[in-house]
């Protein structure tokens, strides 16, 4: 049959219900349209000469094309709604309902980010009551609301830091980041000017204390950690690393990614950190989405809280009022052109309400139960990077996979199969060949079980000689394994036209 699509083995292309699906420029052909659209007024060019003379080549399709078109994309998705995702690092939780029913009543999902003040008062509160809450909470005096993502949030807050220190007359060079830090955190400190200066991780997967004293000196703007740390662990040291930093003159930015994991058990001020962005995406359930529109605010100390961006919501005489300018010129500008993520705000403001102060800290204590159950139900099969109990994620290396010639990737691969996103892998640096697995709260005991078992066959399968198996996944997606390199190398972006889009093309 010499007519059958050599990788699925059926005459479509379609593989079961999973139908095989070219780009939408390939699809379409001149002359089909899903509306009708009167003809353009003739009237004066008001476009100076501008105006468009011929197509613009968008691709024609009839409405029932569209519909499946974008519904078969969908599915295609794997999404948190799909199953469990069980991506160290993220904090890929369940997005409660609740908080998109709230965010859709009209009176929010209406507003105007250019009305009067005096219309919008209740936005406004509610701006401020999101703030009240990331204030207790981390135990902080100030927030700037309105950057729009974890990554953005780090900005803010060297940005802060870098005006704090202008303040007083300071240029210092050199931002000291852990080895197992996330890559955001060096990239932010480069990207705001200062020379990064990794400080090693000790045997416990903890910031090495000697090695970070040692680095110490008046260059040093300030530390970027996050705790707890991306090895899943909570750093000890973490009050001593505070009063040391500030013993030379520097400041402490605590990238709060993992909050999730000591929401309601513990307060970061308390800590001693001068700022923290917090990710309303992971700790407070508001969707994850193609990097945005997302919202990272960042709580701040005293010392950094008079160069927070603009604009911010204060209480007025009558309500509340905005501060639009700063007076003493110390704010170090804006980051958004508004407030901040308005949707996000409402959302993460349903999620605390819903769960209020004590379904918070529970938050925090299932997250951690439920990665030390993943770690517990694992570690005689695969093998556990540290000692002991972990936080909010289980972290193994490639030890267990040692003489089997299936690497991280491969089981990553295999897992696809199995009908899982993977996990995070190759992260931290500081473990080799690492796996990376936090399942978050909202997981029951069955879903945690199921994956529970799968990592365990798939463990059992690479040590029992089946590499072959590996090599070969994913085979049950729509694409196959590609080759990683050619595709970052020298991607292919046009789907090869079929013989029926050619014809009619022709
Ligand atoms: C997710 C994450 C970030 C970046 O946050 P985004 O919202 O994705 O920009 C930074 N640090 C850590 C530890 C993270 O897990």
């Amino acid at each position: 049959m010499s007519n059958l699509d050599p990788v699925t083995g059926t005459f479509s292309g379609n593989r079961g219900l999973q139908i095989e699906e070219p780009l939408i420029f390939e699809q379409g052909q001149e002359g089909r349209t899903g509306v009708d659209l009167p003809a353009p007024p003739k009237g004066a060019d008001r476009l100076g000469g501008m105006a468009r003379k011929g197509a613009v080549g968008l691709p024609g399709l009839s409405e029932p094309q569209v519909v499946r078109h974008y519904t078969r994309l969908s599915q295609k998705n794997y999404a948190i709604d799909s199953g469990l995702y069980p991506l160290g690092s993220c904090t890929m939780k369940h997005n409660p309902r609740l908080n998109e029913k709230m965010v859709r009543l009209p009176g929010l999902a209406d507003l105007h980010p250019l009305q009067p003040l005096s219309t919008v008062q209740g936005a406004l509160a509610l701006i401020d009551q999101v703030a009240h809450w990331l204030k207790t909470l981390t135990g902080m005096p100030a927030v700037a609301m309105s950057p729009g993502a974890g990554a953005h949030g780090e900005l803010c807050g060297i940005m802060a830091i870098r005006a704090a220190l202008e303040h007083r007359g300071e240029t210092r060079k050199r931002i000291l980041v852990p080895e197992s830090a996330h890559g955001t955190n060096p990239a932010t400190a480069a990207a705001c000017g200062y020379e990064v200066d990794a400080i090693p991780a000790n045997a416990k997967g903890r910031v090495d204390l000697e090695a970070f004293r040692a680095k110490l000196g008046p260059d040093v703007a300030g530390i970027m950690i996050t705790n707890p740390n991306t090895c899943g662990l909570f750093e000890p040291d973490i009050v001593e690393i505070a009063e040391a930093i500030h013993g030379v003159g520097g400041y402490f930015y605590c990238d709060g990614a993992n909050f999730n994991a000591i929401v309601g058990r513990v307060r970061p001020g308390d800590l001693g950190i001068d700022c923290m962005h917090i990710n309303l995406h992971k700790t407070f359930s508001t969707p994850h989405g193609g990097g945005g529109p997302g919202a990272g605010p960042v709580v701040l100390s005293e010392a950094l809280a008079p160069f927070a961006p603009l604009p911010y919501v204060v209480h007025g005489k009558d309500g509340f009022d905005l501060v639009e300018h700063d007076e003493k010129g110390r704010a170090f500008g804006r980051l958004k052109g508004f407030h901040g993520q308005m949707g996000m705000f409402v959302r993460a403001l349903a999620y605390m309400m819903s769960h209020g102060s004590d379904g918070l800290r529970q938050v925090a204590e299932d997250a951690v139960l439920n990665a030390n159950y993943i770690l517990a139900s694992l570690k005689d099969v695969m093998s556990p990077a540290f000692d002991g109990t972990c936080m909010h994620e289980a972290l193994f290396d490639d030890a267990f996979l040692k003489d089997t010639d299936v690497t991280t990737l491969d089981f990553a691969k295999a897992l696809i199969d199995e009908g899982y996103h993977p996990m995070t892998m190759y992260f931290p640096l500081v473990v080799h060949g690492a796996l990376l697995v936090e399942p978050t709260e909202t997981e029951s005991k069955d879903s945690l079980d199921l994956f529970v078992t799968v990592m365990r066959g798939l463990a059992a399968r690479a040590k029992a000689g089946e590499a072959q198996h590996f090599h070969d996944a994913p085979k049950l997606t729509p694409r196959r394994r590609l080759d990683e390199t050619a595709a970052a190398r020298s991607p292919v972006l046009r789907w090869k036209p079929t013989v029926e889009t050619k014809q009619a093309a022709e």
